[in-house]
């Protein structure tokens, strides 16, 4: 697409009188050859999700390869730049909007039926997190969800049990998806330059959770209160996010074979499950 340059960029800004807003996340992505990859990462079939189009690279890139594209963008300073970049396709629809405050499992079954559909993103950093986390929760029914993140969130994202990165949200994307680095994104290639790099990442979405639990939200109140306080061992983190007292928790903790005295990023998503189903 012909906005994949800092000067086509900065141009169609200085046009619009468009200025980055910094709290919105406003960084964007100026390679054709990542936008490419992006898109190419999602293996779309049907449709395509995009959160925070931006100026429309990457719905552009997505745009070439689904029947239907839906980009939903908090900021409507950008709706009148998108329906210009974007005039030539008649298959993408632009829907101004926050997302963390849009129901998308509605939005997926009112625009797609049921259709599977891939979500792909350049995710604004400020809020990374919590729209993975909205996503994974709300069990969209979608194939991948493909995301520019920072590179230490892609990091923490596909760590492993046992290593310092690893954290309550890796096992929650761990739990509902399989994570795939994709590519290493340098600074240089935003408009403008963020701080640090970002990271590619492919969260395939599994057909059911990786772990068998009977109830979700206590595995999940089970990771949350392991990683409460990393430097405290797994059953005081435990002892101050449960109402039982400690003597109950150590035998809870040993009778599926976890030493009270371990921390909560050692534990795989098995014994996690283990643990919560005795809780
Ligand atoms: N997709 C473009 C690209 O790759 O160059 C822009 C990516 S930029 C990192 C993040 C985009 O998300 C911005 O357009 C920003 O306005 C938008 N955004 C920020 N917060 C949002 C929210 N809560 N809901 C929807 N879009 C949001």
């Amino acid at each position: 697409m012909y906005l994949t340059s800092p000067s086509a960029i900065r141009a169609i800004a200085a046009k619009h009188g468009f200025t980055f807003k910094k709290g919105l996340g406003q960084n964007f992505l100026t390679s054709g050859e990542v936008l490419e990859h992006i898109a190419d990462a999602a293996e779309i079939e049907y449709g395509a999700v995009e959160i925070g189009p931006g100026f429309g690279v990457l719905t552009a890139a997505l745009a070439e390869r689904a029947e239907k594209v839906v980009a939903v963008e908090i900021d409507e300073r950008l709706i009148p730049v998108l329906a210009e970049t974007l005039m030539e396709y008649d298959n993408v629809k632009v829907i101004n909007a926050d997302v963390m405050k849009t129901d998308m499992a509605e939005l997926l079954k009112s625009e797609f039926g049921d259709k599977r559909v891939s979500i792909a993103a350049n995710l604004p950093y400020y809020i990374t997190t919590p729209i993975i986390t909205m996503l994974l929760e709300s069990r969209l029914p979608v194939k991948n969800i493909v995301v520019m993140v920072q590179k230490e969130v892609a990091e923490r994202i596909s760590a492993e049990p046992g290593t310092k990165d690893y954290g309550a949200i890796s096992v929650l994307c761990r739990y509902f998806t399989k994570p795939e680095l994709i590519c290493v994104v340098p600074a240089e290639l935003f408009v403008p330059k963020p701080k640090v790099d970002s990271a590619v990442l492919r969260l395939k979405v599994l057909e059911k959770p990786s772990v068998s639990v009977s109830d979700e939200k206590r595995f999940f109140r089970t990771v949350k209160a392991a990683f409460s306080q990393r430097r405290k061992t797994l059953l005081n983190c435990l002892a101050s996010n449960f109402p039982y007292g400690k003597p109950a928790l150590t035998e809870a903790l040993e009778s599926v074979g976890i030493d009270p005295r371990r921390r909560g990023e050692t534990l795989s998503l098995e014994e996690f499950a283990a643990l919560s189903e005795k809780l």
